[in-house]
């Protein structure tokens, strides 16, 4: 994917330098093999289960990177009218497409039963009378499973965790019944499993194991209260290597096996969520040095990407290795690495030895192919940096850099606005 030939670093077999010099900087690179490994792993390791892999889109939405997934075989969770109206421009089939979030509005359920997608995950009995009303009104069925919240700790980042009883999201395992026993009684509703999704970057199966147990235990129940349930969603979270320092990640096949092990007898179909693993290691962020500065107490490397651009560091913390384009063989410096952004905030590393920087020079900010530029802003009226994809010793540009009028024309002064948005 990204390594060093000699002392250059490349994307496949494309230098990361000459992409710097033909687009200009900043920009993401994705690697198509990365993303096909990380995909094929999964797929290996389910085989023989019944699986819908429906790729996260959140995770990365470049409609490139969601028709690769597509002509794989993904499928799609979407979290959004967005994102589904994406899937489906992506050619994601539309009986591989779940639907999640808290919050689905009445479009949003309109535009889903137009479409015929696969599943709602549906978080709430509120939202699943909404789906009921729709549904019934149009003479339809929507096919639905319940999001359990199984109320265990993820042991991950707090704003990334999702299955905790005092997180928002899906319903408590222990009003789950009274649920299924009330969306039985509506019209215009299917029910054809549950659904669950505990959080991102995960480092253990441990909340795994405790979860399916729950959901094991919970299926049987609802079998025994009369539901038909063929169906399981697992969701997604599955954490990746981001740095030495940090646990290594279960792998797939460890995953798979522990789904095996634990639903496995239930003779169900799975759907698996997978966003962060399968996208998260196949990108770079790449940005040029624009000064070195010397603070009276640190070195600053002032590069071109931002917060905007990047916001896991400046967000959740986050540790990303930062890779030179050129390395040389001297005895590094430390650098604390930092955007033109006017926050404090904008650091993507303090105290990182690098081999020394000059400006002009170009750096790759690793393992940035998840949540980077779908979290991306226009804060200090900076453009959203450009996606290339590599592919072997090919690329292609994947996402333009928008230009400064377009996004300034999307302001009117006061004699010139109108009453609707
Ligand atoms: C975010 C999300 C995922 C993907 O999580 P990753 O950690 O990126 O694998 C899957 N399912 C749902 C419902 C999500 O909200």
């Amino acid at each position: 994917m990204f390594a060093y030939r000699g002392d250059d670093y490349f994307a496949e077999s494309v230098r990361v330098r000459d992409l710097a010099e033909a687009c200009g900087t900043p920009f993401y690179c994705y690697s198509r093999a990365g993303i096909e490994t990380a995909y094929r792993r999964y797929e290996t390791a389910f085989r023989g289960l019944d699986v819908a892999i429906c790729y996260a889109l959140k995770a990365n939405s470049n409609q490139a990177i969601i028709g690769l997934l597509a002509e794989l075989g993904a499928g799609a969770d979407v979290v959004s009218g967005g994102e589904l109206r994406r899937a489906l421009r992506a050619r994601v089939a539309p009986e591989k497409i779940v639907f999640a979030g808290v919050a689905k509005t009445a479009p949003e359920i309109e535009l889903a039963l137009d479409a015929g997608i696969r599943q709602f995950n549906v978080e709430s009995v509120p939202e699943l009378e909404a789906i009921s009303r729709i549904a019934a009104g149009r003479g339809q069925e929507a096919v639905v499973a319940f999001r359990i919240n199984p109320d265990v700790d993820a042991h991950t980042h707090e704003k990334i965790s999702t299955g905790k009883s005092e997180d928002k999201f899906g319903i408590p395992w222990r009003s789950a019944r009274a649920a299924y026993r009330h969306a039985a009684t509506l019209p215009g509703i299917r029910i054809a499993g549950v659904a669950m999704h505990i959080g991102s970057q995960i480092l253990s199966l441990d909340p795994y194991a405790q979860a399916f147990g729950r959901i094991a235990d919970l299926v049987a129940d609802l079998r025994a209260d009369g539901h038909a349930i063929d169906t399981i969603d697992l969701g997604g979270g599955l954490g990746v290597a981001y740095s030495n320092d940090q646990p290594s990640p279960p792998s797939a096949n460890e995953y798979a096996d522990l789904v095996r092990q634990t639903l496995g007898h239930l003779d169900c179909r799975f759907v698996i969520e997978p966003g962060r693993s399968i996208v998260a290691m196949a990108g770079v962020l790449v940005s040029r040095v624009i000064y070195v500065k010397e603070g009276s107490a640190r070195q600053f490397l002032i590069i071109d990407a931002a917060m905007n651009d990047f916001l896991r560091p400046s967000m959740y913390g986050a540790y990303h290795h930062i890779a030179p384009a050129k390395r040389n063989g001297g005895p590094g410096v430390a650098y604390d690495v930092v955007g033109p952004v006017c926050e404090t905030g904008d650091t993507f590393a303090r105290n990182r030895t690098l081999p020394e920087q000059a400006a002009g020079d170009f750096v790759a900010i690793e393992g940035a192919g998840a949540y980077g530029s779908v979290m991306a802003s226009g804060y200090n009226t900076r453009l959203n940096a450009p996606e290339i994809l590599v592919a072997g010793d090919d690329y292609r540009v994947i996402r333009k850099r928008p230009d400064y009028d377009s996004l300034i024309d999307l302001d009117f002064v006061w004699g010139d606005g109108e009453k609707t948005c």
